[in-house]
Formats: C-alpha cells, sequence, structure tokens
C-alpha cells in the first residue's frame, strides 16, 4: 500500500497567513515538534520555512491515511546520521515500524509519501544548471541531445533523490535513472513515477517530482 501526494504549497493553506505554522489545511489541530520548528526558524527566507512546515505536515497527512488513524495520532521522528539532530534526516513513524515513509519540500512545491514498503520521494523547481559530478557519462549524452537539457537534468536529478531517499545508495552520483530511451520507469525493484506541475505557455514545468516505491512484501 502506498499513499503519495505532490502539492503546492499554496494549495495547502487554508488562508493566507503569516510563518506561524497556523492556517495550514492539515486536519486535526496536529503542530510541528520542538525539534521541527527550531529546524524551520533557522530556515531565512518565509517561502523556505513554508514550504518546510507544509511537507512536515503533508507527510503525516499520508501516513495517517495509510494506518486509516487520525492525524493527531501520527508521531514523525527524524533523526540525522550525519550530525545528531532532531528535525532532519531520515523520517519514521513513532510505533510503526512497518511504516515508511519519505518527504521533500522546495520553494512553492511540497511531496511526501508513507507505503508499507520501502519509498523515496522528491520535489524540485527546475534545475538552473546541470551539476557535473551528480550524473554518469551516458546521462550526460543523453542530456547533450535533449533540447531542452534543464528539465531533461531536473527529470533526473528527482529520481536520484527519490532512490537515495528509499536507501537505494548514498549519493545521487551513483545511481544512473536512464532507461533505454529516456528517464528510467523503473529501477531495480522500485516503480518509477514521475509528476509535473504546470508551467509558464512555453511547455516547460515549474516543478518537477518523482516517487519511487518497492512491491510489497507479502
Ligand atoms: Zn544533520
Amino acid at each position: 500500500m502506498i499513499v503519495a501526494r505532490f502539492a503546492t504549497v499554496d494549495g495547502l493553506r487554508e488562508v493566507p497567513t503569516s510563518s506561524t505554522g497556523e492556517g495550514w489545511a492539515v486536519p486535526g489541530g496536529i503542530t510541528l515538534t520542538g525539534a521541527e520548528l527550531a529546524r524551520r526558524d533557522r530556515l531565512r527566507f518565509a517561502a523556505d520555512r513554508d514550504a518546510y512546515t507544509a511537507a512536515h505536515l503533508l507527510v503525516r497527512a499520508c501516513a495517517a491515511d495509510l494506518l486509516g488513524v487520525p492525524v493527531a495520532r501520527v508521531r514523525l521522528e527524524q533523526h540525522c546520521p550525519r550530525c545528531g539532530a532532531a528535525g532532519h534526516g531520515r523520517p519514521s513513524i513513532a510505533g510503526e515500524p512497518g511504516v515508511f515513509v519519505s518527504l521533500s519540500h522546495t520553494r512553492g512545491y511540497v511531496a511526501a509519501v508513507a507505503a508499507t514498503a520501502p519509498c523515496g520521494i522528491d520535489v524540485q523547481t527546475v534545475a538552473a544548471s546541470i551539476p557535473r559530478t551528480a550524473i554518469t557519462g551516458r546521462e550526460r549524452r543523453w542530456l547533450d541531445a535533449q533540447p531542452d537539457p534543464l528539465p531533461a537534468f531536473t527529470r533526473l536529478w528527482v529520481r536520484k533523490e527519490a532512490l537515495v531517499k528509499a536507501g537505494v545508495a548514498d549519493e545521487p552520483g551513483a545511481i544512473e535513472v536512464l532507461g533505454a530511451s529516456g528517464p528510467a520507469e523503473r529501477h531495480g525493484r522500485f516503480d518509477v513515477e514521475e509528476w509535473a506541475a504546470p508551467g509558464s505557455a512555453k511547455g516547460s514545468p515549474a516543478a518537477l517530482g518523482c516517487v519511487v516505491s518497492a512491491p510489497d512484501r507479502s
């Protein structure tokens, strides 16, 4: 089972609000933990704080839908394996070792997934440049042949990030996500699903996302 959602930050708001964390369209009156609030409040820009809040609420909503419980019963935990802090790092649901969750936020867009098997999700606004180290030689040659390389690179990048979050590798550059004729729809045992936010008139998307999920172990 899997519950995945991509959304705009504005779409999750009940009413336009300040960055107090109130006014979000998530039922049950849930709030972020102290560690999450501390992490969020270190972000410099209101747009980034709002995206953080929206993603951390959305992942609770996805887990609640998956578990069939009120969202206020969902306790999100995060522990960073690198610095030891809470409020970022791989998320999990307290008391639910069989539930896998992942979340992502970028300015204006958020994504979250909860599933009964390993999963990962990512959303990014279209990249402004292509980092050399993150792609394989084959991916570089494919990108060079694309008429619009920045959205094409972003399609690869969200796949890599989602697969890293699902535990496939430690570094995005270590994963090749190109299939026979373009960005892959499978990676090993993982299903890969793409998402795109409509952009301006030219047809280029405003943001791209990807969710990867392993089949249920049953
Ligand atoms: Zn850390």
